[in-house]
């Protein structure tokens, strides 16, 4: 069996406090392997994106225990954190927005910048995971001037300009029309089976999810392992 990439053991999260304190999660637990491809999936409200921010340490747990690559996330400190998740995670988040009236090339080498790799190799990887998504030729453009499709391969090209273990999906296609998402889909899956990048991507798209080796479903802040719906 291949390596825990990410291991979540009774994870819990709440917003809010006093009387408005809404528990969001009330204890995961779920285990993803290096080179799986796994869905989270559930209603709107059922905690799939806090869930999605807690694996890939975007936020800290109010209970339980999250391991990455078999180490206490609790052990680390914020600054191998912050490099572990630059240099290991990619994203391609609805919310995590191209900066509109920088160019595609400096979008997609943000993560570079961050982790403070030099112009001259920036621009080369850049153009590289810039080739890799069709979008050589539209490198000097401003990212405003894109189409929706567009967009979403230039933030697959971000994710996975630092070569990551791991990618994290938001509802990747939800913004797009069915034949670009599938377009989008295709890309996310080739990257898994040709450089065995982990997928974890959080959807209700039943098609998508059914795409995925595996699938999470989580229903009001806990895993609901009765359902079966995209599985069977
Ligand atoms: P999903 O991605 O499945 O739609 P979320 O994880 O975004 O669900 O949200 C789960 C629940 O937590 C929802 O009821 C949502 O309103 C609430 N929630 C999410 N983020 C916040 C926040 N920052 N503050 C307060 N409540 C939140
Ligand atoms: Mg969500």
């Amino acid at each position: 069996m291949s390596a825990s990439v990410l291991t979540a053991q009774n994870i819990v999260k709440s917003y809010g406090s006093g009387a408005s304190r809404f528990e969001a999660l009330k204890g995961v637990s779920l285990d993803i392997r290096e080179g799986e491809t796994v869905a989270i999936v559930g209603k709107s409200g059922s905690g799939k994106s806090t869930l999605m921010h807690l694996l890939a340490l975007l936020d800290d747990p109010d209970g339980g225990v999250l391991l990455v690559g078999g180490v206490d996330a609790r052990q680390l400190k914020s600054t191998a954190m912050n490099v572990l998740r630059n240099r290991d995670f990619g994203f391609v988040f609805q919310q995590f927005f191209l900066t509109p009236n920088a160019s595609v090339l400096d979008n997609v080498v943000l993560p570079l910048k961050i982790a403070g790799v030099g112009p001259r190799e920036r621009r080369a990887r850049g153009m590289a995971a810039l080739e890799q998504l069709e979008l050589a030729d539209k490198a000097k453009n401003k990212a405003i001037n894109l189409s929706g499709g567009q967009k979403q391969r230039v933030v697959i090209a971000r994710a996975l300009v630092n070569n990551p273990k791991v990618i994290f999906a938001d509802e990747p296609t939800g913004n797009l029309d069915t034949a670009t998402g599938r377009l989008v889909e295709d890309i996310l899956f080739s990257l898994n089976r040709d450089k065995g990048i982990t997928l974890v991507i959080v959807t209700h798209d039943v098609e998508l999810a059914a795409r995925c080796d595996r699938q999470i479903f989580i229903r009001d802040g806990l895993e609901d392992t009765t359902s079966t719906e995209v599985a069977s």
